[in-house]
């Protein structure tokens, strides 16, 4: 039996038909450059600023020209680091941003360390994927600029929290920027009650085009560009605007927003039923991530005595697309920074699995997936000597 079933959602999502067809014209008709003074032209940039109208009601921020357009969500969150840090070193040179960031920031953060003199501190998780708010509170000097801590992990679902880091921030005069890439589709964000000052967005995780991305930069903030060129995006992101990504990204967000409540209350129950089938039948089994602040479609699940390279071929070879950690770290023999940084052991961090549904997965899906596993995992685990000995001690 061949299987037609993608879980890997959270690595990216498939385009929906409504952005398909909203883009389409922009591709073979309206084509104006946004900024050029003619008809065409001026058709475009209304389109656009259509957008950032649709993304600033989306993410409670009080004007859309707080909305500017990326390449990616890597350049969003490329562009904060830096344009923070460059912009505002005359006060000071340190950053702090936690271990289990998406690579995105952690680069970024590595790079100002090495070549720049900044100062950057990691701050540690618990065991369930989340910061300690008192090692934050500690971890803040005079000298501290930025506060960067992600929405929510695209590894293991887990959600920060977020109020308390942006009440932190103001109280010590800090910028706070937060990568919500995750957490668009399904958590409401209001920037200004949650006291977040920069925030990265990406439109093809949440079933837009890829490359298309934006940061949300309030008003009160000094930055600097990181991309030196023409005067688009308020001079401050120079590059043609991207007209058909942008109008799909608007679409896309408008639609997730319009069915966020009740995808999430489905995905919930989904996931639900993922976790109990595989938890019950398969021994030696954990769930990754906190139990209850977590988003509704991420599951991390490790195996123990099995490889996850095994694992994601027998089930690629069924026809259930899943992901071993993250998309970025697989087909490396590194193991997950999320998970190590939560503790799991690098043996233990092998044999994991990131199951992340969305928008088309059914609750037939599911119960293939609860059918499956089992009988790849001890497949897999008859070849293990150390799954014997564990037998033998535990019967
Ligand atoms: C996917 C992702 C990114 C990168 O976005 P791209 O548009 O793929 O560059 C950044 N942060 C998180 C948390 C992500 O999941």
């Amino acid at each position: 039996m061949k299987y037609d079933i993608y879980v890997d959602n959270a690595a990216t999502t498939k385009m929906s038909d409504e952005v398909l067809s909203t883009m389409l014209p922009f591709f073979t008709e309206n084509y104006g450059n946004a900024a050029s003074t003619h008809k065409m032209g001026s058709f475009t940039r209304k389109s656009i600023d259509n957008v950032r109208n649709i993304i600033s009601e989306a993410i409670g921020a009080s004007n859309p020209n707080e909305i500017y357009f990326t390449g990616t969500g890597t350049e969003a969150d490329n562009w904060a680091i830096k344009g923070i840090a460059f912009a505002n070193k005359n006060k000071g040179n340190h950053i702090i941003t936690t271990s289990i960031e998406h690579h995105a920031i952690l680069h970024p953060c590595e790079d100002l360390e090495k070549n720049y003199g900044f100062e950057i501190t990691y701050l540690k998780v618990k065991e369930n994927g989340i910061i300690d708010i008192e090692n934050l509170k500690n971890a803040i000097k005079p000298t501290t600029i930025l506060i960067s801590v992600m929405f929510c992990n695209n590894e293991t679902g887990a959600i920060q929290p977020i109020n308390e880091i942006g009440a932190i921030a103001k109280q010590n005069n800090v910028y706070f920027h937060t990568d919500a890439v995750q957490a668009l589709a399904y958590i409401p964000i209001n920037v200004e009650s949650m006291g977040i000052d920069l925030l990265s967005l990406s439109a093809h995780k949440l079933y837009g085009p890829k490359g298309i991305g934006a940061l949300y930069v309030s008003n009160n903030v000094k930055i600097i560009p990181i991309l030196h060129g023409g005067g688009q995006e308020r001079h401050r992101r120079a590059g043609t605007q991207n007209v058909p990504a942008i109008v799909g990204f608007g679409e896309a967000v408008r639609l997730a927003k319009e069915t966020q409540l009740n995808e999430v209350e489905r995905l919930k129950k989904l996931t639900k039923k993922l976790i109990k089938g595989i938890t019950e039948n398969i021994p030696a089994t954990k769930i990754n991530g906190d139990e209850t602040n977590r988003m509704p479609h991420i599951v991390n699940i490790t195996f123990s005595f099995i490889e996850s390279e095994g694992l994601l071929m027998f089930l690629d070879n069924r026809g259930i697309t899943a992901s071993g950690g993250s998309a970025c770290s697989s087909g490396s023999f590194e193991p997950s920074h999320v998970l190590t940084a939560m503790g799991v052991s690098t043996h233990e961090s092998h044999g994991s699995l990131r199951i992340s549904l969305g928008r088309y997965n059914t609750e037939e899906d599911v119960d293939i997936i609860i059918k499956e596993l089992p009988t790849v995992v001890s497949q897999l685990r008859k070849l293990s000597p150390a799954y014997k000995k564990y037998l033998n001690e535990n019967s």
